[in-house]
């Protein structure tokens, strides 16, 4: 196999779908690839149906060179696909083109919350042909599907180490979804989706080396070096929520002690509020939340330490991911508006005088609060680009 020549393809699709709109001598400037090399690279992505010619329909008679510079951009039709997010009580699905639009978006509410995985399979199926149906497409209109679940995954083997959405461990998820739908399957844990679309379609388009922290019911993390997501060797190198803070601390989810998520998490919180009921009125777990830093706003004692310490101890954690990896960027992202007080500037402000002082400036920290599907979008994101990658692999054609 010509390596060179296949890297140089992922290398200038991935500019082309950077750029948006981009001339082929501008391409070759941007890649450093030569000009021969990308006319005739791109010359086999139109062949593919990968990428488009675009002549820009109104030229002024200033245009640079006198002649209209033809674009080269992807083709939307070329690939759809389905990402999904896979929660504790539905299925959200969003069908996105080529070029990351979202054609249609559908939440599927399950009934059984930690199935049996034959059962979870039927429910990801009808899931998706109810997202299918709702624009008139069938299942054989897409080109592959990525999926997000919960827990610790191995996204290279496709296999669920362990999730909160299931009732088995240690489960090839994507083998068996593979062989009910018959498309490649790309499948890994929410905070690497999440840092997939933040990559792809979101904050991080032009920043190779970032972290997403994120934070539902847990706190999850994405690591993007190099313009990859890290995913360390046993499937599990992103575990922020369960690294340590505390020696011979809380009881966490996971069984041991002293994790962040056991001083960060919603259940944390709540499980320590607990001890005084007059911070709550009825309701869900989510309102609960919203009581505890109501409470603590109007300034109840308790409520207020309770909050207090779970930002401080937050705010400690960043602060070591900062010293460990020293990124360009932190986003800070979650569905909720539950979690304000983990966002609030004086966290931030605990987090950049905590990290290690040079004279160059912090990286930034941003606070990204999306309720528009995102997980989903990232999982769409990670099939685009395996589907791409595998077409370039395999000179599959895909001219409609
Ligand atoms: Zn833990």
């Amino acid at each position: 196999m010509d390596l060179s020549k296949d890297s140089s393809r992922s290398a200038l699709l991935d500019a082309i779908r950077r750029a948006k709109r981009i001339a082929r001598i501008d391409l070759a400037q941007l890649t450093d690839i030569s000009p021969a090399t990308v006319t005739t690279v791109t010359a086999d992505m139109i062949r593919q149906g990968l990428i488009e010619e675009v002549i820009p329909e109104e030229l002024t008679s200033q245009s640079r060179r006198g002649r209209p510079r033809v674009n080269l951009k992807l083709r939307a039709d070329a690939f759809l696909v389905a990402g999904l997010k896979v929660a504790e009580t539905t299925i959200s699905v969003v069908l996105v083109n080529f070029v990351g639009e979202v054609v249609a978006q559908h939440t599927y509410h399950r009934t059984e919350t930690r199935p049996a995985p034959e059962i979870l399979i039927t429910q990801i199926q009808q899931a998706i042909d109810a997202t299918l149906a709702d624009v008139d497409y069938v299942f054989e209109d897409l080109s592959a599907v990525g999926l997000g679940i919960a827990g610790i995954v191995d996204a290279k083997r496709g296999f669920v180490h362990w999730s909160p959405f299931l009732n088995t461990r240690n489960l090839e998820l994507a083998r068996m979804l593979k062989e009910a739908v018959n498309l490649p399957i790309f499948l890994d844990n929410d905070a690497n989706l999440v840092a997939m679309a933040e990559q792809y379609l979101g904050n991080a388009q032009n920043t190779g080396n970032f972290i997403v922290v994120t934070i539902e019911s847990g706190v999850g993390m994405g690591i993007v070096i190099d313009n990859k997501v890290y995913r360390g060797t046993r499937g599990c190198g992103a575990e922020f929520g369960h690294t340590k803070v505390q020696l011979d601390g809380a009881l966490c989810r996971c069984g041991q002690r002293g994790c962040l998520e056991a001083y960060v998490a919603d259940y944390a919180l709540l499980r320590e509020a607990s001890f005084d009921t007059s911070l709550f009125k009825e309701g869900g777990a989510e309102r609960s939340i919203q009581d505890l830093l109501t409470a603590a706003r109007k300034g109840d004692p308790t409520a207020k330490s309770i909050i207090d310490r779970s930002s401080r101890i937050f705010a400690m954690g960043l602060s070591n991911l900062i010293n460990l990896f020293d990124p360009e960027l932190i986003i800070l992202s979650g569905e909720r508006m539950s979690f304000d007080h983990l966002y609030a500037e004086e966290v931030i402000e605990v987090i950049r005088s905590s990290i290690v002082q040079v004279d160059a400036p912090p990286p930034d920290i941003i606070v990204h609060k999306w309720g528009d599907f995102m997980w989903e979008r990232g999982a769409a994101a990670f099939a685009l680009v395996g589907v791409a990658e595998m077409s370039l692999r395999d000179g599959l054609d895909r001219v409609a």
